[in-house]
């Protein structure tokens, strides 16, 4: 039987400013989104229905009912082809869940793209790219990779130049965060704070150290509003960041919503030795070196197309 095969990136945000919330309960962002070579992959197999089964490290945090945002891809998907389609997702997952990573929208992603090539759809990017920003602000960026600035949402996407490649290295924690309680908790943080809150404005230096591979400078402007709020809900995330900076990390951040940590590295070398120094911590579940940016998600046949 034939099958679809797509590998679809994690992300960091390099830049992750949250504006004021808006009276429909979103927030208007800067998301500088990179995309980094930790992979989930999902195999699309002809079936009559559409399921999902998740193999790997943390498929047991993953739901396999329409909880899933990959079905819900798959759905939306057939929906706006207007025909009933069957599909059998299997999701082998590396991205760390409910960390900040957007690995439920990398999956979700990766069905778009592999079901669209199963199905012989034919739609376009910019048609899938629709459908991406109903299903969730981040899985547009998981549908592009690269390193892209979001507004809005987060889903007016622009992509962004860059030079080389920049090296990280990711602590994941014990456990997860819910991206809404973290919001939340930044409301709530500004709200007894009582200042006003900014218009969030796109940092031209980190934009010029992406685009001319510095990471020096990068890892110097790494921002992201919502750490505040992630180190209030997870204090011991403060101790990942600080072993990250003693080993030398150029930047040292919460991702997204966290609570994976992210440091950015000088090289391959100082990533793996980073990853080594942070997987030793108690607050530590796993670590990884990774490198960005990275492509997003382009379906293979296992078989030839029928
Ligand atoms: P983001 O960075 O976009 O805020 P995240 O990386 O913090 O997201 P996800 O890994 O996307 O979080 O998972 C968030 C929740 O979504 C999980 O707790 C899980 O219950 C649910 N979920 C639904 N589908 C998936 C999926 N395919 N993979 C992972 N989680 C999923």
């Amino acid at each position: 039987m034939s099958s679809v095969t797509v590998r679809v990136p994690a992300k960091v945000n390099v830049q992750l400013s949250v504006g004021p919330l808006r009276d429909d309960g979103y927030h208007d962002l800067v998301n500088v989104f990179h995309a980094v070579s930790v992979f989930d992959e999902v195999v699309a197999k002809e079936s009559d229905h559409i399921t999902v089964s998740v193999v790997g490290e943390w498929a047991d945090q993953v739901p396999v009912d329409d909880g899933n945002l990959a079905i819900q891809a798959a759905r939306a998907l057939a929906k706006h082809a207007g025909r009933t389609y069957g599909a059998h997702l299997v999701i082998h997952k590396s991205i760390p869940v409910a960390g900040g990573m957007a690995g439920g929208s990398a999956d979700a992603a990766g069905a778009l793209v592999a079901c669209n090539e199963l199905w012989g759809l034919g739609l376009p990017f910019e048609d899938l790219m629709e459908i991406a920003g109903d299903l969730g602000s981040d899985v547009p960026f998981s549908l592009l990779g690269g390193t892209a600035v979001g507004t809005g949402r987060g889903e007016q996407l622009s992509e962004l130049p860059t030079t080389g490649s920049f090296h990280w290295a990711f602590a994941v924690a014990q456990g997860g965060l819910s991206t809404a309680e973290v919001y939340a908790q930044c409301d709530r943080q500004r709200e007894s704070a009582g200042v006003e809150v900014p218009w969030p404005q796109v940092d031209d230096a980190l934009l010029e150290a992406l685009s001319t591979g510095d990471a020096a400078t990068l890892g110097a402007r790494l921002t992201n509003d919502l750490q505040a709020a992630a180190l209030t809900l997870r204090p011991e995330l403060v101790r990942t960041l600080d072993a990250g900076r003693a080993e030398g990390a150029l930047g040292a951040i919460v991702s997204g919503s966290g609570p994976t940590c992210a440091f950015l590295a000088a090289d391959a070398d100082h990533a793996q030795r980073l990853a080594d120094t942070l997987s030793q911590l108690p607050t530590c579940r796993a670590a990884l070196a990774a490198h960005g940016p990275v492509p997003g998600p382009r379906p293979s046949w296992s078989s030839p197309r029928p």
